[in-house]
């Protein structure tokens, strides 16, 4: 097994772990944004960046954390004034991008950086970094495919095909979710019971509990995990269609339990004791 050495810190490391892996084992920190331990790596965003000592008189060598192969004994430096100026200025052009992301300005002061001496990017883009996880999660996770990578150089942008409002997007927000500069929202319209994907202008209706009325999951999402319960249940069907709250009390009702709204209590039979 290999061995790391990361800001003075020695780790043996399995043969192709990451510097990453690597630096996460020391407990050594590393700013990631592209990031996630779920998809192939993409090392997009360039903020990992550190320093693998030079040997034989050869200088030292800048690569991404998240994706570089542990092959035989390094020795890697987090904080050299190299790694830290570069980090940096990969910062300072990610916060042009990305000007109004609260996560990315927290990151930036964890690193030390304050403000961007580079021209903010035009609204088309967005505040998007690029990262390409959103695109990742869309295609690898849900298996939908609704959003791209579109154009080329200052133009490139994900965006659904033609940039129009996606007809495939279901809107179960993952891209949301995952999104690590909070600029994918989902955005609920209670007037139209429709959530809408921004900034990718898809929009679909939201199921309604049929009990009280409440906004739940899209159609579309209760459709697909509909047809994935592989049960001709017609109970399970009915519960999907409503709201975790109105299914709590229809349960409780059931079990002839908890008389009065909002005092369940358990019978003695069920109860934990310690
Ligand atoms: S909300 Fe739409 S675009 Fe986002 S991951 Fe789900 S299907 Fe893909």
């Amino acid at each position: 097994m290999p061995t790391v050495t990361i800001e003075g810190k020695a780790v043996a490391v399995a043969q192709e772990s990451t510097i990453l892996e690597a630096a996460q084992k020391a407990h050594v920190w590393i700013p990631t944004l592209c990031y996630h331990p779920t998809f192939s790596t993409l090392a997009a965003c360039r903020i990992c960046m550190v320093e693998i000592e030079g040997s034989a008189g050869r200088p030292g060598r800048l690569v991404t954390a998240c994706n570089y192969p542990v092959r035989r004994d390094i020795t890697v430096s987090v904080s050299s004034e190299r790694a830290v100026r570069v980090r940096n200025g990969v910062m300072q052009l990610l916060l042009a991008r990305a000007p109004e992301s609260k996560e990315l300005q927290e990151l930036a002061a964890r690193m030390g950086v304050r403000g961007t001496p580079y021209p903010k990017v035009t609204e088309s883009q967005r505040n998007c970094i690029l990262c390409g996880l959103c695109v990742s999660v869309c295609e690898e996770v849900i298996g939908v495919s609704a959003i791209g990578f579109a154009g080329r150089g200052v133009e490139r942008a994900v965006a659904a095909p033609f940039r129009q409002a996606s007809e495939t997007c279901i809107a179960c927000g993952a891209c949301a979710a995952i999104c690590p500069v909070g600029t994918i929202q989902v955005r609920i319209h209670t007037d139209t019971g429709e959530a809408e994907i921004s900034p990718f202008k898809s929009r679909s209706k939201l199921l309604i509990c049929e009990e009280c009325g409440v906004h739940m999951v899209s159609v579309p999402v209760a459709q697909a995990m509909s047809d994935r319960v592989k049960i001709d249940w017609e109970e399970f069907r009915r519960l999907a269609r409503l709201c975790p709250e109105c299914r709590r009390k229809q349960a409780v009702k059931a079990l002839g339990i908890g008389a009065a709204e909002g005092s369940v209590t358990p019978p003695e039979e069920i109860q934990v004791k310690n």
